[in-house]
């Protein structure tokens, strides 16, 4: 099994990616699945947080990224959102990385990666299925949008011990 490899972060980055992964663990407290995301704008200013909500709300479309980029995108400027950094807990899945993109959010980091999180899921770490990469989406687009992930990983992957039932 090739795991992908774990990159060292800043020590801003480290922070705010922390801060994610504390969303993450406030999900799971309130019956969702264990994921968060917060974003981050040049300035340092924390422009939104969010936790995965889908079992709370029931919308299936309720991942950490996808709505923290709900909550900003009415609200910021796509100037402001080139410059921010989103953070997740996971590595994006196709669809918050589509997001991400709509978004124009220019930089993302992420902790646990989607390979690490399938055998925490009970699936095996080569099985792909359906899946694309965040990176794939992203290299399609035609603004740059920086990736780095997977990091923190003990960190990242802590609150899903225990979580997924195999
Ligand atoms: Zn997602």
């Amino acid at each position: 099994m090739v795991l992908p490899t774990e990159q060292t972060l800043s020590e801003r980055d480290g922070r705010y990616l922390r801060q994610a992964i504390a969303w993450s663990r406030t999900g799971r407290e309130r019956g969702n699945r264990p994921f968060g995301a917060v974003v981050v704008a040049d300035t340092g200013e924390v422009l939104g947080e969010a936790w995965c909500n889908t079992s709370e709300t029931g919308d299936c479309t309720g991942h950490a990224e996808t709505n923290v980029v709900r909550q900003l995108s009415p609200k910021v400027d796509r100037a402001t959102l080139a410059r921010a950094t989103l953070y997740s807990s996971a590595e994006p899945c196709v669809m918050c990385a589509g997001a991400i993109f709509w978004s124009n959010i220019g930089r993302v980091v992420y902790g646990i990666d989607a390979v690490r999180l399938r055998v925490f899921r009970g699936e095996r770490a080569e099985q792909r299925d359906a899946e694309l990469s965040c990176r794939d989406v992203f290299a399609a687009s035609p603004h740059p949008i920086e990736c780095i992930g997977p990091a923190l990983v003990d960190e990242a992957s802590e609150v899903h011990v225990g979580f997924w039932k195999l």
